[in-house]
């Protein structure tokens, strides 16, 4: 259908996602998908019987504004049994829509126009343009390649009098990198006497290796009192499409939250949170997780062993970094395209989570796959890079 508006974009310079093109890429060309990350394993059937169930009993009207109590409940529990803080129920717990719209409300119900929001650069892709569309101006602070740590110090100088928020994300998404307990009392030294708000994205709150242990800012009482901690059981129970996700904060922050989340949300599918809310009791579902995805990172770091990638540290997440200066000296996203296209491995370019496209010719592979898929995709890696002897 034509239009005959004179659209005056108001994101002129946006395009799709790199997460939607790639895996479009992948399907069009056949590739073994390690691009987006998303499992491609089922979830377990015991959560699928407990939304059913609440489906069957007739569960199936708006829930609470915030979240079914039950739901909230297990999330107040868990934080309580992980970190410590009591989030009370009534005010300090909702339920999202998926982190991404957790992020975007937030955002949203604190950021005015002109005001500065500090991330740091690589940044996971929602973020900024989030930031953009309240007119808020995202300020970069560099993570140091190749242990993507953060620079307190260029930190500190980047604190203004406009300085409304900082938004942190740990572990990290692409990276896989950590925030340790020394950062984060790094981190209170340049906050204290601040009105900064602290957005702390956790969505993969469960995924460290190697006995590592997730510097939660609710753990930190000095910095949860500031703090919107944002989740999602997308990562935590292979649900990435059921797209539901929460927010626990001071109730003062709540409230701020919750009136934007009231008119942009409302409410999230009322079966499936009260599905979650059974499921959740049983710790070891969240507890395991570290240790079924440190088998799968190290059995894919086996796999590539062979190959000329040279593997950078992955101490969190499902994502593990490469150098290819062995095999290509193609920028990342023009490698990025060449592998998905003639190796037939989709992966993500890093670049394209730095503000200004800086490129340190690395990429992204997501090792959420069955053992067969990446078993398929190193397969066809060695292939193409490991000659034969
Ligand atoms: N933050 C990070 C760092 C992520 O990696 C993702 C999803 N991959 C999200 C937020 C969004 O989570 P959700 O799918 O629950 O919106
Ligand atoms: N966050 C996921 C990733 O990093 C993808 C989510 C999305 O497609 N928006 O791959």
């Amino acid at each position: 259908m034509q239009t005959s508006l004179q659209i005056d974009s108001r994101f002129p310079q946006m395009g799709t996602t790199i997460f939607t093109v790639m895996s479009r890429m992948a399907a069009e060309c056949g590739a073994v998908n390690l691009s987006q990350g998303f499992p491609d394993f089922q979830a377990d059937p015991a959560l699928f019987d407990a939304v059913h169930k609440h489906m069957c009993q007739g569960r199936n009207q708006y829930a609470p504004m915030a979240g079914m109590p039950e739901l909230r409940q297990a999330i107040s529990d868990k934080v309580a049994a992980l970190y410590g803080p009591r989030y009370d129920v009534e005010s300090e717990v909702t339920v999202t829509a998926g982190a991404t719209q957790a992020l975007f409300t937030a955002i949203a119900a604190f950021v005015r126009p002109g005001d500065e929001v500090i991330v740091f650069d690589p940044v996971y892709d929602s973020y900024v343009p989030t930031i953009e569309t309240v007119g808020g101006k995202a300020v970069y602070a560099r993570l140091q390649f190749p242990d993507y740590t953060p620079d307190w110090a260029q930190v500190a100088q980047l604190i203004t009098p406009k300085t409304r928020m900082i938004v942190l994300n740990s572990p990290h998404n692409p990276t896989g990198s950590l925030l340790t307990a020394v950062d984060l009392d790094k981190l209170v030294e340049l906050l204290r006497g601040t009105n900064i708000v602290v957005l702390s994205d956790e969505v993969y709150e469960h995924i460290l290796f190697d006995g590592e242990k997730h510097a939660s800012l609710c753990a930190h009482p000095e910095l949860a009192e500031r703090s919107i901690i944002v989740s999602s059981f997308g990562k935590t129970y292979h649900i990435t499409g059921w797209k539901i996700g929460y927010v626990v904060s001071p109730a003062e922050l709540m409230a701020e939250f919750r009136k934007v989340h009231q008119f942009n949300v409302f409410t999230v599918h009322t079966p499936s949170q009260l599905g979650l809310a059974e499921y959740m009791q049983d710790a070891s579902r969240h507890l395991g997780l570290a240790g079924f995805y440190q088998e799968k990172r190290d059995f894919f770091r086996n796999l590539l062993a062979a190959t000329p990638f040279e593997l950078l540290p992955c101490r969190g997440t499902y994502f593990q970094l490469a150098r290819y200066s062995a095999i290509s000296d193609l920028p990342d996203r023009a490698f990025a395209e060449w592998m998905t296209r003639e190796v037939g491995v989709a992966v993500i370019p890093v670049s394209v989570f730095h503000a200004d496209g800086h490129d340190d010719r690395v990429v992204r592979f997501c090792f959420a796959k069955k053992e067969e898929t990446l078993l398929a995709a190193a397969e066809r890696l060695c292939k193409a890079f490991v000659k034969p002897r």
